[in-house]
C-alpha cells in the first residue's frame, strides 16, 4: 500500500492563545525553504483570516500533504524578523510558557503585526506656504491652527518633533493644509546637530565608569553601574554610547514608562549630535511602524524608549543601557508577561554587546547578581554637578496631631522654605482625597460593591471612585448600617493635602501632581512648568520621583508611607526604600542646599533606621539577609499562576486540578530535574480575592533551581489549556512576578 510521504511544510506562528503553531503549505506553485523563516504570511484560520509569521520550515508530523492548507498570500519578500530576534523571542516564549504567537503579537508594532507594509522611514517637515507667509490673519486668534501655524514662522518643523510634543497636532495641521497655508516636506538627510557647546567633562568615577563600559564593546559585558541620585549617570551612558556610535553601531535605551519626556530625547539629541529615535506606546501606530523600520534598516542609531522598546531589531548591535533598571515598568503586567530588564540581557549576550544596567536603588537581584561577579559592579558615590545630596530628618509624629496628615513641624518647615523664595516637594503616594469614607459611630466605611476594597473620596467629599475596577458613586448622606449622619473622609491623598496647603499657605504658587492632575499626555512638564521658578509648593504621588531637575527645590516632604513597612508582599520594603531614596533625590539638585523630612509612626523600624543610617546599600545588605532567611527571590525562583471566576467553585475546580499537573513533573524523584524541590502553595487568595465581580485566587509555584522550576512549567503548563475546569475561568502563568 502507497502511502503519501509527510509533508514538508511552513510552521505558522498565529496569534491565538493555544500553545502551539500551525502548518500550512505554501500557495501553489511555490516551493518549501528555508527562504520564508522570518516572514509574514496571511493564512485562514477556521472562519477568520489572520496574519502569522513562518517560524521554521519543517516536515509536518505524519500529515498528508493533501489536508494541510496552503497559505493566503506571502507578505513579506525577505524575512521582517533578523534571525537573531526570532531566536530571542523563541526563547521568552518558551521561558515566559507564552504561546509564540502572542509573543510576537507583543513584540512587532500594531501596523506590522496586522500585516502593513514596512514604512517609508523617510523623515517629513511641515513649512507654511507662500501663502501661509502673509495669510494667517483670517484664522481664528488663539485656536489650534493658528497657533501651529506661528509656531512655523519660525520655521520648518519635523512631524516627528510635533509628534513628542504634548497636544494633538494633525487635525490642525490637516485644516491649514485644505487652506493652502502650510506644505510637507521630506527632510532629505538625517540634520547633525550641534553637540552641546562645552559639554561636561567627567569626574574621575564618571571616566572610569564609562571606560569600563567602552571596554566592553564587542562582547557580552554586562555592568551594573550603582550611582547616587545627580551623580551623572547619564553622562556615562552619553559618553559610552558616543564610542558606540563612533565604530558605526547602534544603541538602544531603556528608560522607564514616566521618564521618557521630550527633555530627555533633548538631553540624549544634544550629547550625541544626532537624531534620536523615540519609542513608547503613546505613540501614533504608523510612528511606531516607522522607528521599528527604521531600526531594523540600520538608519537609526539611537533609540530611547520604554519597555517594548526591547524587541527593537539591532542589525549593527552596540550597547544597551537600561537606566532606572529596578523601575517596576518594565515587567509587563499582562499578556506575555516580560520583564524587559531581564530581556535586555538576554539580547546582549545573543548580540555580544554591553548592557549596563543603572540606577541610584539597584533592585536587590542585580545586587546579587553582581556579588556573585556575574555583573561588572562600577559606582558613582558623589553628585556630579552643583548639588549635594540633602540630609534627611525623621519627625517622630507618635501622638503629634496632624492637620491633612501635616505636621506642624512640616508646616513651618514650607513656609520657611517659601520665605526663601524657594521650592517645596509633599510626596504622598495616595491620589484622591481621602482613601476611606468612614461612620464615626459605627465603624462602617464605604466599599467597592464589586471588590474587596474601600473605595477612595474624591472631588472633596463628592464623589467615591474604586481604583481597582473604576466604579464611581456619590456617597451616601447617612450611615446605610446606622443612619447616623457622621460620615466622615479618613486620612489623607493629595487633593486633601492640596487643600491644606491652600489654605494654610494662600499665597503660595500651588501646583499637584498625580493621575487625576496629569490625564493629558506630557501633563506631568505641564503641571512642573505651572511651577515655574518662582517660591511654590508641588504635592503628589511617585510621579513626581523622576522628571527634569527642579533648581529651586530645597524642601522635600515625605508623609503616609508607613503602609509600605506593613505590606504582605515581601518586596514592598524594597520598593519603599527606592521610592525614599529617589524622591529624596529630587531636593538639592542644584546650588541651594536641601533637606528631607520624613513623617513616620515607625522611626524604630529595623529596615527604615537601616536605610536612613546606613543609606541604601545597608538596607539592601539587611533586606537581602531577610529574603535568603524567607526562601524569596533571589535566593527561589518564583511563578504565580493567576486565576479569576464569576463562581467560587470554578475557581477552585480549576486551581485544584492545575495543582494536579504541577505536581507531576513537581513529585518526580526519578532523578529528572523537578524532583522534589519545587514547592507548590495554594490554591491561596489572591490579594484582593474579589475584583470587579470576579473571585480571584492563585497558585505559587518556586524553587531554588531555576532550570527544576523551568522543566515543571514547561511540562505543566500546556496541559492547563486542555483542562475542562478552564473553560470556566481566566487564567495566566507569571514568571517572575513582581506582585504576589
Ligand atoms: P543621574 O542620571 O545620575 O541622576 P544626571 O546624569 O542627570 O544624573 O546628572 C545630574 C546633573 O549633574 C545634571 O545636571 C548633569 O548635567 C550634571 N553633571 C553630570 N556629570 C557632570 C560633570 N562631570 N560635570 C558637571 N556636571 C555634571
Ligand atoms: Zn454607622
Ligand atoms: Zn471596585
Amino acid at each position: 500500500m502507497l502511502v503519501n510521504p509527510p509533508a514538508r511544510c511552513l510552521r505558522v506562528a498565529l496569534p491565538v492563545p493555544l500553545p502551539r503553531v500551525f502548518d500550512y503549505l505554501p500557495p501553489p506553485g511555490l516551493e518549501v525553504d528555508e527562504g520564508w523563516v522570518g516572514c509574514r504570511v496571511r493564512v485562514g484560520f477556521g472562519r477568520r483570516e489572520l496574519v502569522g509569521l513562518v517560524e521554521a520550515v519543517a516536515v509536518s508530523g505524519g500529515v498528508p500533504s493533501e489536508s494541510l492548507k496552503p497559505v493566503l498570500e506571502r507578505i513579506d519578500a525577505k524575512p521582517l524578523l533578523p534571525e537573531e530576534l526570532l531566536a530571542t523571542l523563541r526563547w521568552v516564549s518558551g521561558y515566559y510558557h507564552a504561546p509564540l504567537g502572542e509573543v510576537l503579537a507583543t513584540a512587532l508594532p500594531a501596523d506590522l503585526r496586522q500585516g502593513a507594509p514596512l514604512p517609508d522611514t523617510g523623515r517629513f517637515a511641515w513649512a507654511l506656504s507662500e501663502a501661509g507667509a502673509t495669510g494667517l490673519e483670517r484664522l481664528r486668534r488663539g485656536a489650534r491652527p493658528r497657533q501651529l501655524a506661528e509656531r512655523l514662522q519660525a520655521g520648518a518643523i519635523a512631524e516627528d518633533t510635533l509628534e513628542l510634543e504634548a497636544t494633538p497636532w494633525r487635525e490642525a495641521m490637516r485644516s491649514l493644509q485644505q487652506r493652502g497655508l502650510v506644505v510637507r516636506q521630506a527632510l532629505q538627510a538625517v540634520p547633525a546637530m550641534p553637540l552641546e557647546p562645552g559639554g561636561v567633562t567627567l569626574n574621575g568615577e564618571q571616566a572610569t565608569a564609562a571606560q569600563a563600559i567602552v571596554e566592553g564593546l564587542g562582547r557580552f559585558h554586562p555592568v551594573l553601574l550603582e550611582g547616587v541620585t545627580g551623580s551623572g549617570k547619564t553622562e556615562v551612558y552619553l559618553d559610552a554610547i558616543r564610542a558606540c556610535l563612533a565604530q558605526g553601531r547602534q544603541a538602544l535605551v531603556l528608560v522607564p514608562e514616566i521618564g521618557l519626556t521630550p527633555q530627555t530625547l533633548q538631553r540624549f539629541e544634544r550629547g550625541l549630535g544626532i537624531r534620536v529615535h523615540a519609542l513608547h506606546s503613546n505613540l501614533a501606530d504608523g510612528e511606531r511602524a516607522r522607528t521599528w523600520t527604521a531600526m531594523a534598516r540600520g538608519e537609526a542609531q539611537v533609540v530611547v524608549g520604554t519597555r517594548s522598546a526591547i524587541f527593537s531589531p539591532l542589525p549593527r548591535p552596540g550597547l544597551i543601557v537600561v537606566d532606572e533598571e529596578h523601575d517596576a515598568s518594565y515587567k509587563q503586567q499582562d499578556g506575555v508577561r516580560y520583564s524587559a530588564r531581564d530581556l535586555a540581557l538576554v539580547r546582549a549576550r545573543a548580540l555580544s554587546v554591553p548592557v549596563v544596567l543603572g540606577s541610584a536603588t539597584p533592585s536587590l537581584e542585580s545586587l546579587a547578581q553582581a556579588g556573585r561577579g556575574l555583573y561588572r559592579h562600577l559606582g558613582l558615590s558623589q553628585r556630579a554637578g552643583a548639588g549635594r545630596a540633602p540630609p534627611v530628618r525623621v519627625l517622630d509624629v507618635r501622638k503629634r496631631r496632624l492637620e491633612s496628615g501635616l505636621s506642624g513641624d512640616m508646616l513651618d518647615a514650607i513656609a520657611a522654605c517659601l520665605a526663601r523664595g524657594e521650592q517645596a516637594l509633599v510626596f504622598r503616594n495616595r491620589r484622591g482625597y481621602a482613601p476611606v469614607l468612614l461612620c464615626h459611630d459605627c465603624g462602617w466605611s464605604a466599599e467597592c460593591p464589586r471588590c474587596d476594597a474601600r473605595m477612595t473620596v474624591h472631588g472633596r467629599g463628592r464623589q467615591l471612585i474604586c481604583h481597582h475596577c473604576g466604579a464611581r458613586r456619590r456617597p451616601p448622606t447617612a450611615c446605610p448600617d446606622c443612619g447616623s449622619l457622621g460620615l466622615q473622609p479618613q486620612g489623607a491623598g493629595t487633593e486633601r493635602i492640596e487643600d491644606a496647603l491652600a489654605e494654610r499657605f494662600p499665597e503660595a504658587n500651588l501646583v499637584r501632581v498625580d493621575r487625576e492632575s496629569t490625564r493629558q499626555r506630557d501633563g506631568l512638564s505641564r503641571q512642573l512648568q505651572k511651577l515655574g521658578d518662582g517660591a511654590g509648593i508641588l504635592v503628589g504621588t511617585q510621579m513626581l520621583a523622576k522628571g527634569h531637575d527642579l533648581a529651586r527645590l530645597s524642601l522635600v516632604c515625605v508623609v503616609g508611607i508607613d503602609e509600605g513597612l506593613f505590606s504582605a508582599d515581601f518586596r514592598a520594603p524594597e520598593r519603599l526604600a527606592q521610592l525614599l531614596i529617589q524622591v529624596s533625590g529630587r531636593a538639592g539638585r542644584a546650588e541651594v542646599p536641601g533637606e528631607v523630612l520624613l513623617q513616620t509612626h515607625h522611626p524604630e523600624h529595623p529596615l527604615l533606621a537601616t536605610l536612613l543610617q546606613g543609606g541604601y546599600p545597608a538596607f539592601a545588605r539587611l533586606a537581602l539577609e531577610e529574603r535568603e532567611l524567607a526562601g524569596f527571590p533571589p535566593f527561589a525562583h518564583l511563578a504565580l499562576l493567576r486565576a479569576d471566576a464569576a463562581q467560587e467553585a470554578a475557581l477552585q475546580g480549576f486551581l485544584n486540578a492545575a495543582r494536579t499537573c504541577l505536581e507531576g513533573p513537581a513529585r518526580d524523584a526519578a532523578g529528572r530535574p523537578g524532583g522534589q524541590r519545587i514547592g507548590i502553595l495554594g490554591p491561596l487568595p489572591a490579594p484582593m480575592p474579589r475584583r470587579a465581580g470576579r473571585v480571584r485566587a492563585q497558585l505559587l509555584v518556586s524553587s531554588p533551581s531555576r532550570p527544576a522550576l523551568q522543566a515543571c512549567l514547561a511540562e505543566a503548563v500546556p496541559r492547563l489549556y486542555d483542562l475542562p475546569q478552564s473553560r470556566k475561568v481566566r487564567w495566566s502563568i507569571d514568571v517572575d512576578p513582581v506582585d504576589l
